[in-house]
């Protein structure tokens, strides 16, 4: 039997390619610059490590 709230199943849109990606592939980016809009997105893996990793260095 296959539980509906099982995270496994459950997938996220990325943010920046528009893939669906299971939860547990994506990675949820918070972040929240003091004079801009809050970004509160999940992303792929991939597009996290191409777009996102640098900035946080
Ligand atoms: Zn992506």
């Amino acid at each position: 039997m296959t539980d509906p709230h099982d995270r496994t199943t459950v997938t996220e849109e990325c943010a920046v390619c528009g893939a669906t990606v299971p939860f547990g592939a994506s990675v949820h980016v918070l972040v929240n610059p003091p004079d801009e809009e809050t970004f509160d997105r999940y992303v792929c893996r991939s597009c996290y490590e191409a777009e996102l990793e640098p900035l946080a260095e």
